[in-house]
């Protein structure tokens, strides 16, 4: 990942490597701004070589015992702690099997050396548009937990993101965990189209919940604007009929209603296009499961 500039050494800084959640808060006390949480360090390391991050104090909580684990408790749901990796969580069957779309958005994840690395909560709070957890979590109701000078709090992941690079969390708070509620009969799927690079041009997400003969449906794009994009009006027409010809209606629909941004990977008619094209493949396969 290169935004082009020159610079491939690492500024200065402060390395930390607290064991404990109260520690972490104490180093963010004392530096504020000026620290940084690392996860895989994927991220966070590539930005500081391109001068986009320069913070003086990097705290690496890899070996803070609670929030390593991800524990499935029936009833209650699922609670990913922030220093799991991604490839953790692809190897994970519950994952695969009940949180299908969160499981398939983070295989798509770059690569295997990447995946081994990265952590799920470094990659949402890295809330770059093109990040594929996301639209995944959001799709699932998901909660990001929080933990600061105040104790902690629940965020959904949906008001979590609140533009690229910007996330509600203050300069002395830390993400502790990803929380996603427990349901029974959904099916679920994610799928990106991406242009050979890392780059995602469009992604979706959808889940598919039925209770008796009552379906809930949530649809999440990713990559076509400045932050996941959910659309109700196609979540609608999968509420109303599940047929192959609803593939098309629930396509039709989102190249309509789904915002898009035009930026230097993509013209906004071209990402329109691009939803109509993954919610097809999507809608394809979870209508056959
Ligand atoms: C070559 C390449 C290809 C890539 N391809 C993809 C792809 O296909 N799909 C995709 O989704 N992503 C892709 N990425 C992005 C990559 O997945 C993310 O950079 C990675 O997931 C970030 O996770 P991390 O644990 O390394 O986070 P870090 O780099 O450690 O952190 C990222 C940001 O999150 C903050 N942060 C991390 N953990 C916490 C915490 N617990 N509390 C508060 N803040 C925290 C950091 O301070 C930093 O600002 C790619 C990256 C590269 C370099």
């Amino acid at each position: 990942m290169s935004f082009g500039s020159p610079y491939v050494t690492l500024p200065d800084f402060t390395y930390h490597r607290p064991t404990t959640i109260e520690e972490v808060l104490k180093i963010l006390k004392e530096h504020g701004d000026e620290a940084k949480v690392m996860g895989g360090g994927v991220g966070l390391l590539a930005f500081m070589k391109e001068r986009l991050m320069s913070p003086s104090h990097v705290i690496d909580i890899k070996g803070v015992k609670e929030l390593g684990g991800a524990d499935y408790v029936p009833g209650r749901g699922l609670r990913i702690g922030a220093s799991v990796t991604i490839a953790e969580l692809c190897q994970n069957d519950l994952i695969q099997d009940k949180f299908t779309v969160l499981h398939e958005a983070l295989s798509r994840v770059a690569d295997q050396m990447i995946r081994g690395r990265a952590t799920l909560v470094g990659n949402l709070c890295e809330a770059i548009p093109w990040v594929d957890s996301p639209p995944a979590l959001i799709s699932l109701d998901a909660t990001v937990e929080v933990v600061g000078p105040g104790g902690r709090r629940k965020v959904p992941v949906a008001s979590f993101i609140k533009g690229p690079v910007d996330i509600d969390l203050g300069p002395e708070e830390m993400v502790a965990s990803v929380e996603v509620p427990d349901v029974s009969g959904m099916r679920s799927t994610f799928e990106k189209f991406t242009s050979g690079s890392e780059f995602s041009l469009a992604s979706i997400a959808v889940t598919l919940q039925s209770q008796g003969r009552k379906r809930t449906a949530r649809v999440v794009y990713g990559a076509v604007n400045s932050t996941p994009v959910r659309c109700q009006e196609v979540e609608q027409v999968l509420e109303q009929e599940t047929s192959r010809a609803s593939i098309r209606r629930a396509a039709d629909t989102a190249a309509d209603k789904v915002e898009c941004m035009s930026d230097v990977l993509a013209s906004s008619d071209y990402r329109k296009h691009l939803v109509k094209v993954v919610t097809t493949k999507a809608l394809g396969r979870l209508l056959q499961k």
